[in-house]
């Protein structure tokens, strides 16, 4: 199997093996030890503030983004919220469910948002501010600084998901003054699904210890006193914690989070590149790529789901589809997870065989 979807994605052999391993019971000085290591790390590769913490969540990506909203929002907040794709639009229906007043701002299709957008915005009491860094769905990836520049001044509660931006493109939690970042453990983490998490900045912790959101198993009250000691208030997902702490640790030896900022950067230029100069009939969607995904539109009229099923069914190659109403007009392929440029390579033969069949 050859894995470009955007998650889950391939994971390192070591990460594997552990997943091979029988799993520990886990209220023990030994695994508090590895979730404290976790944290620093996860601390430590967000730039985040010296006396910000990091909650363990069991669940998808999505459980951190209601976790996050429900924690430090409530019906007297007004809030901003970027709605670019599938993923800003679960923020904004989230909003909805729990009845915390919003806006929404709607960046044309394969856009990003300039200042200007955010101008209109300001002095008019907004309190909070949602955004996926990263609209995964739809490949773009957003100005963090113009965001940063627009809450700050406007003295507004910044909560960024970055599940598909972490560890991919460079962010820096404390200087852009964002108050939680989320991401999940089958993006760049390049392991299982299970596990996501949310960093909280003293400013948020505050905030959390001061709401009472209506949740028992979201509430981040209970996963932050529980992990002073390196716990969590529920068994967790123990296997993919060990999983994410050898990661963690591999990204470190090999230099760090901007080494492999650079390899994932490296790999998306690599492979935009080849598209290019193979003159396949594709084209990019995006006017602010990220560095973790390509959406990509073919331009000869093919389906772009049709290209999704013949490489997986013919060629064992898995790029990642779209849904709704871009199934047949957009296909992603992700630079995330154990790969390789000579994967790439593999990739690309594929693409080429398809048009030499007349199939692209
Ligand atoms: C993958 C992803 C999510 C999380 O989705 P889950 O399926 O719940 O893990 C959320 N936001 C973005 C931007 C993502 O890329």
């Amino acid at each position: 199997m050859l894995n470009f979807t955007v998650g889950p994605v391939m994971s390192s052999d070591t990460v594997c093996a552990i997943g091979a391993e029988q799993v520990p019971y886990f209220r023990t000085p030994e695994f508090s030890q590895v979730m404290l290591e976790n944290e620093g790390l996860i601390k430590k590769f967000a730039k985040a503030e010296k006396d910000a913490r990091v909650c363990f969540l069991t669940g998808s990506g999505t459980a951190s983004m209601e976790a996050a909203v429900i924690n430090v929002f409530t019906n007297k907040d007004k809030v901003l919220v970027v709605d670019g794709g599938s993923f800003g639009h679960r923020f904004v229906e989230i909003l909805e469910i729990y009845g915390i007043p919003h806006t929404v701002i709607k960046p044309e299709f394969g856009k990003g948002i300039n200042s200007k957008q955010l101008e209109a915005f300001d002095g008019k009491g907004y309190t909070g501010f949602l955004v996926n860094l990263d609209e995964t769905s739809v490949g773009v990836l957003y100005d963090i600084e113009i965001i940063s520049d627009f809450c700050k001044r406007n003295n507004i509660f910044l909560v960024v998901d970055s599940i598909s931006s972490f560890l991919c493109d460079p962010f820096n939690m404390e200087q852009l003054g964002v108050q939680m970042m989320i991401t999940g453990s089958q993006k760049a983490l390049a392991c299982p699904p299970g596990i996501s998490l949310i960093i909280l900045s003293s400013m948020a912790i505050e905030k959390v210890y001061s709401n009472k959101p209506k949740t028992m198993y979201l509430d981040l009250k209970l996963a932050l006193k529980n992990g002073e000691r390196g716990q969590t208030p529920f068994t967790p997902a123990v296997g993919i914690l060990r999983q994410i702490n050898q990661r963690l640790k591999e990204i470190e030896s090999a230099g760090g989070v901007e080494k492999e900022i650079e390899r994932i950067g490296g790999l998306a230029q690599y492979f935009r590149k080849q598209i290019k100069d193979k003159n396949l009939p594709f084209e990019f969607i995006s006017n602010s790529l990220p560095n973790a995904v390509t959406a990509i539109s073919p331009t000869n009229g093919k389906s772009a789901y049709d290209i999704f099923t013949i490489l997986k069914d013919e060629y064992k190659i898995w790029v990642c589809p779209n849904g709704g109403e871009f199934k047949d007009k957009i296909f992603r392929v992700g630079h995330i997870g154990a790969l390789h440029e000579n994967d790439y390579d593999i990739l690309i033969e594929a693409m080429l065989d398809m048009k030499r069949r007349n199939l692209l």
